[in-house]
């Protein structure tokens, strides 16, 4: 069995969101690996694994130190909010369509204001957006 990505609670509605923005290029470009995966037509069963610590999108962050971060009380709060609203914590598993499930459920368009308060990217609506689309279309 191929091993799980492994994701910081915030990282799911980051990566339901992404086109193509990031902290540097290699950052961008293995993230866009990751949600290249996630949006192929089998990208739903992709396994993923909770961690509080740097997961596989921090790995190539210039912000990352160690299994941490240079920027650790911002990011632990981000995640303190969407592992909340998910109900998931460090070690929980669950596949990406098991994830945009809870999203779908547990994360009402709009709600991206108050939970990604803080985030660099909050303002350019692109996460929002696919929020909303994952609302209308489930996906
Ligand atoms: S606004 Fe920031 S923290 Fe929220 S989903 Fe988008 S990139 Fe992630």
């Amino acid at each position: 069995m191929t091993d799980p990505i492994t994701f910081r609670p915030h990282h799911f509605l980051c990566a339901l969101g992404f086109e193509g923005k990031g902290y540097s290029d290699s950052f961008t470009a293995n993230m866009a690996q990751i949600v290249d995966r996630l949006r192929a037509p089998d990208g739903d069963d992709v396994l993923i694994e909770v961690t509080v610590q740097a997961d596989h999108i921090c790995a190539p962050c210039p912000h990352r130190m160690g299994q941490s971060c240079a920027k650790a009380a911002k990011i632990a709060v981000l995640d303190q909010r969407h592992a909340t609203a998910l109900g998931v914590q460090d070690g929980t598993r669950l596949t990406w369509g098991d994830a945009k499930a809870r999203v779908r459920a547990r994360v009402a368009p709009g709600d991206l204001g108050s939970l990604c308060a803080g985030c660099t990217w909050l303002s350019l609506g692109l996460c929002e957006a696919a929020l909303a689309r994952l609302h209308d279309t489930g996906a």
